[in-house]
């Protein structure tokens, strides 16, 4: 089943450089889910990803606009698209209001429910829960309340193992097995042991997304072991002052956060405005972390099960 990231954005405050503001699409056993909106989100997901009626579920870090401002327009399309499902958003406070006052005047009233999740960005919680998934918000260090993301698949149930499968199994006792349970003669005896027949579970992915944040090494608690990280890397060590001003991370420090959480794949993204070329800043920390990659738009990174 799929696991697989889109970058859709990866532009810091200014488009630049044909570089769009923050967006991503992370595709989980073929459910969509959007975290952030920038401007020009919904033609990004044309571009690249196909349509924005399979997304159902849509994550907001925070709300400064380069990471908001597609989702006016994005929610407007999917009411001209006949959208009938509802379509859940999940951000801080505020976010709400905003829309539903873009909605007043323009006397819209969506074809679709709206549904709207309120974030507390103090502390990190489960904000959804499917039968596959669970997401748990990081809460960073930004300049207004701001959360990143953790999507987790949740563990999986043990595999049977054709070759040692004895013959009749019933199909309650399958799911028994693929439960890790034994099964039981009438008697109470241990018939067959689950992990004698069955395989270990596939490994359960993960993904994490450090939305807008100063670097602290106080975070990665949150992040330990994931398969793929994202971190925001706006400036450059360069630039450091710059970076801690606005509460934002430099490339090394991006790095640095993905050594000390030992995760397996880094991808920076959230440029400044002031790099053309973003070759530097990966240089930058591939010489603290070398499993690191640029968010460069249209690029899919996929983990395999
Ligand atoms: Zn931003
Ligand atoms: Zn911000």
């Amino acid at each position: 089943l799929s696991f697989k990231l889109t970058i859709l954005g990866s532009s810091g405050a200014l488009p630049a450089y044909d570089r769009h503001p923050s967006a991503q699409l992370l595709e989980i056993s073929n459910t969509q889910f959007l975290i952030d909106c920038g401007e020009g989100t919904q033609v990004q997901i044309k571009n690249f990803a196909g349509s924005v009626l399979k997304i159902d579920h849509i994550f907001i870090s925070h709300l400064h606009g380069d990471h908001y401002l597609g989702l006016m327009g994005l929610i407007f399309s999917q009411h001209l698209f006949k959208r009938d499902k509802p379509l859940h958003i999940y951000a801080p406070k505020g976010l709400d209001e905003i829309i539903t006052l873009q909605l007043k005047y323009a006397k819209s009233t969506p074809a679709f429910d709206l549904v709207f999740h309120l974030i507390n960005t103090k502390a990190s919680e489960v904000i959804l829960e499917t039968d596959k998934i669970t997401v748990t918000t990081i809460p960073v260090i930004h300049k207004i309340p701001s959360v990143g993301f953790l999507f987790k698949e949740k563990i999986k149930e043990r595999r049977l193992n054709k070759e040692k499968l004895p013959e009749g199994l019933k199909p309650e006792e399958m799911v028994l097995l693929k439960k890790g349970e034994d099964i039981l003669d009438e008697q109470g005896q241990i018939l067959f042991k689950a992990d004698e027949i069955t395989l270990s579970p596939k490994k359960s992915r993960s993904y994490a997304y450090m939305a807008d944040t100063r670097y602290t090494e106080n975070l990665n608690q949150y992040v330990k072991e994931v398969d793929l990280l994202y971190h925001e890397a706006t400036f450059m060590e360069v630039d450091r002052e710059k970076a801690i001003q606005t509460l934002h991370s430099t490339a090394a420090e991006a790095a640095l956060f993905a050594k000390q959480a030992e995760v397996k794949k880094l991808i920076i993204g959230h440029f400044s405005a002031r790099y053309k070329s973003l070759e530097p800043l990966l240089m930058e920390a591939k010489s603290i972390f070398n499993h690191t990659e640029l968010a460069i738009e249209g690029v899919t990174f996929e983990i395999e099960e």
